[in-house]
C-alpha cells in the first residue's frame, strides 16, 4: 500500500499496524526508524527485544513467540470497543471467515477477532498429523487456510487486511441481543451488524476418574496442548505410552507414538477402532497396522478405572477394569486421553436457542435465534439439506471451514442460500490416509486389503448411503463425492463378489 494511502486511514493504530507489518515482511528498509505507535503504551520489554535486536532475523524467527505478537496487536486495539462484525473464538473455522470476509471487501477496522489462545487462526488437525510427530511443524506454519490449499494467513495477513485481533484472553460474558460481549470481565466489544460464535469443542476430561490430576495425563486440542504433548513424546522413547480412547484422536496419538519411537498401549471400551464409522471389518485392517506396529490393545469392555501416580504425583499406569473380570494395572510413562468432545458454549446458554447437547441451534443461513448472531464450526446445529433439513451438528474441520465462507455470505450479502454440506470425515495415519463421505448407514461391504486401497460402501434400501476409501487418489475423491450426492442404486451381492477396488468402482460410476 503506497504511504499515501497508508496516512489517509483514519486509526493511527491501524496506520501503525500496516507499518509494522511490512516491517515484519521486510518492506519496510532496516535503516529506517522502526515503526513506534506514539498513542499506545510503549512496548513491552519482550516485544521492545524482539524487534530491536541488532542481528538480522528471518521472518519466521522475528515471529516467535507467536504470543509476543498477538500481546502487542491486542495492546494497540484495546481502545476500539466497537466494529462492524466481532467473531468470537480464533479458531479453525474463524480463520476461513476472516478469509471470507476479506474476499467480500471488508474494510479495515471493521472486523474483530476475539481468541483465548494466544494464536492467530490455525488448522487444528495439524496438530496431531504434524505437531506431534514433526518439530518442524510448528506455528506459523500451519495457520489457515493452508489445509485446504489457501493461503497460509500469517499474523501480518490479519494487520495488511485491518483485522483487529485481540488474542490471549476469553470472553468471559456474551449478551446476544446487544451483540457485545465481555473480555476476560473487562472491556466490552460491541458489533454493529454482526456476531459469529466459533468457540468450537473442548476435550471431556476425566474429572472423576482417580488419579485425574497426576502430571503426565494429557488432552489434545489447543496449540499448546500439542507442542507440550510433541516433548512428553521425545522425553518418552522407548518407553510406555497409554492412549486412552480408540476414536480418530486417540488413533493418530498412537501412531504419532510409534513414529516416534515410543511403545503404545491402547485402551478403550468398545469392541474396534474408531467404533462410530468403522465396521469390525474396516476397522480389522488398521488394527492389524498398529498391532505390527508392537501397539497392545486393552478394548472390548476394558475401561480405564484409576490413574495411578508415583511418589512425585507422576503418572505411572493405569488400573483398567476387564469386563467384569477384575482389574488389571499397566504401566505407562505417559497417558493421553481422547475420548471425545463437546460443544464450548457455557457461555450462550439463555442467550440464544441451544439443543440438549450444547449445539448453538442455527437456521440453514448459519443464524441463530437472536438476529445479528449467528453460529459457525464445531458448535453449529445447523439443518442438514441433504438427509431432510434434520438437525446436525458436525465436529469436523471442512464443515468449519464450510459453515464459516456460508454464514460470512449471508452476512455480506444477505443471502439465504441455504447450507448444503456433504458430511465428510479423513484422517491420517502412518503412510495411510482415508477418507468417509454420506453416512454410515445400512449394509457394509469392503473390497481390498490395503493393496493400496480399501473400498467399502453402506447401501440402505438398495442405494449408496456412505461410502469409505483407504488411499484414494483426487480423481477417487472427486467420484465419492457424486456417490455420497447421488445416491446411486447398487447390487450389494454384485458388490461383494469384486476382487479389486476398480471392479468396485466400476459398478458405482
Ligand atoms: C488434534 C485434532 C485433530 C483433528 N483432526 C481432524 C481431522 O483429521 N479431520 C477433521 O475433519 N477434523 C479434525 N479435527 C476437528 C477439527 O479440528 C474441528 O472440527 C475444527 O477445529 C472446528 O473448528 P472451530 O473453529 O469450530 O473450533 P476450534 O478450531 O476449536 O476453534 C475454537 C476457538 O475458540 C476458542 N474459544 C473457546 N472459548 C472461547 C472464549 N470463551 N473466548 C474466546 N475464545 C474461545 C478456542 O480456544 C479455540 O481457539 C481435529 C481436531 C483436533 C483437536
Amino acid at each position: 500500500m503506497p504511504d499515501t494511502k497508508i496516512t489517509q486511514l483514519r486509526s493511527p493504530q491501524l496506520q501503525h499496524q500496516i507499518l509494522l507489518s511490512r516491517y515484519l515482511r521486510g518492506q519496510q528498509q532496516e535503516r529506517e526508524p522502526l515503526p513506534t505507535d506514539r498513542s499506545r503504551k510503549p512496548y513491552t520489554e519482550g516485544i521492545y527485544r524482539l524487534f530491536h535486536t541488532p542481528v538480522p532475523l528471518q521472518l519466521s524467527q522475528r515471529l516467535r513467540p507467536p504470543l509476543m505478537l498477538s500481546t502487542h496487536i491486542r495492546s494497540m486495539a484495546s481502545a476500539a470497543s466497537s466494529f462492524k462484525y466481532i467473531i468470537v473464538g480464533a479458531g479453525n473455522a474463524a480463520g476461513y471467515a476472516a478469509r471470507q470476509f476479506v474476499h467480500h471487501g471488508v474494510k479495515p477496522g471493521e472486523l474483530c477477532l476475539i481468541g483465548s489462545e494466544p494464536y492467530f487462526p490455525y488448522e487444528r488437525p495439524a496438530l496431531s498429523k504434524g505437531v506431534l510427530m514433526n518439530p518442524k511443524a510448528r506455528l506459523p506454519g500451519f495457520h489457515t487456510c493452508v489445509g485446504s490449499g489457501g493461503d497460509r494467513q500469517s499474523p501480518e495477513w490479519y494487520t495488511e487486511h485491518g483485522i483487529i485481533a485481540k488474542l490471549g484472553k476469553p470472553v468471559t460474558s456474551v449478551d446476544a441481543t446487544a451483540k457485545s460481549v465481555v473480555i476476560d470481565g473487562g472491556e466490552t466489544v460491541t458489533a454493529t451488524e454482526a456476531v459469529i460464535l466459533a468457540t468450537g469443542a473442548e476435550p471431556i476430561r476425566l474429572s472423576k476418574t482417580p488419579g485425574h490430576d497426576l502430571k503426565g495425563i494429557h488432552y489434545l486440542r489447543e496449540n499448546d496442548d500439542g507442542v507440550a504433548l510433541a516433548d512428553a513424546l521425545q522425553a518418552n522413547k522407548d518407553k510406555w505410552v497409554m492412549v486412552v480412547g480408540g476414536g480418530y484422536i486417540g488413533m493418530e496419538v498412537a501412531a504419532a507414538a510409534l513414529t516416534v519411537g515410543c511403545k503404545v498401549k491402547l485402551v478403550f471400551p468398545e469392541n474396534h477402532l474408531m467404533p462410530r464409522l468403522f465396521t469390525p471389518d474396516i476397522a480389522k485392517h488398521y488394527e492389524k497396522v498398529f498391532k505390527d506396529k508392537g501397539a497392545v490393545f486393552f478394548n472390548n469392555g476394558r475401561l480405564c478405572k484409576a490413574f495411578l501416580g508415583d511418589d512425585q504425583a507422576y503418572v505411572r499406569g493405569a488400573k483398567i477394569c476387564q469386563n467384569g473380570q477384575g482389574d488389571i494395572e499397566e504401566d505407562a510413562s505417559l497417558i493421553v486421553v481422547g475420548v471425545g468432545a463437546r460443544a464450548t458454549t457455557a457461555l450462550f446458554k439463555g442467550q440464544v436457542d441451544m439443543d440438549q447437547r450444547g449445539g448453538v441451534v442455527t437456521d440453514a443461513t448459519l443464524a441463530t435465534s437472536v438476529t445479528g448472531v449467528y453460529a459457525i464450526g464445531d458448535i453449529a446445529t445447523y439443518p442438514l439439506k441433504m438427509y431432510n433439513n434434520r438437525p446436525e451438528r458436525t465436529e469436523h474441520v471442512q464443515n468449519a471451514r464450510e459453515t464459516a465462507a456460508h454464514a460470512v455470505d449471508a452476512i455480506m450479502t444477505g443471502s439465504n442460500e441455504p447450507y448444503d454440506y456433504l458430511p465428510y470425515f479423513y484422517s491420517r495415519i502412518f503412510n495411510l490416509s482415508w477418507q468417509f463421505f454420506g453416512e454410515n448407514v445400512g449394509d457394509n461391504t469392503v473390497i481390498g486389503d490395503f493393496d493400496p486401497k480399501l473400498l467399502s460402501v453402506w447401501v440402505k434400501d438398495g442405494k449408496v448411503h456412505g461410502i469409505f476409501m483407504e488411499g484414494p487418489s483426487a480423481d477417487d475423491t472427486a467420484n465419492m463425492k457424486n456417490v455420497a450426492r447421488d445416491q446411486p442404486a447398487l447390487d450389494l451381492e454384485a458388490f461383494r463378489q469384486c476382487k479389486t477396488v476398480e471392479e468396485g468402482w466400476k459398478l458405482l460410476l
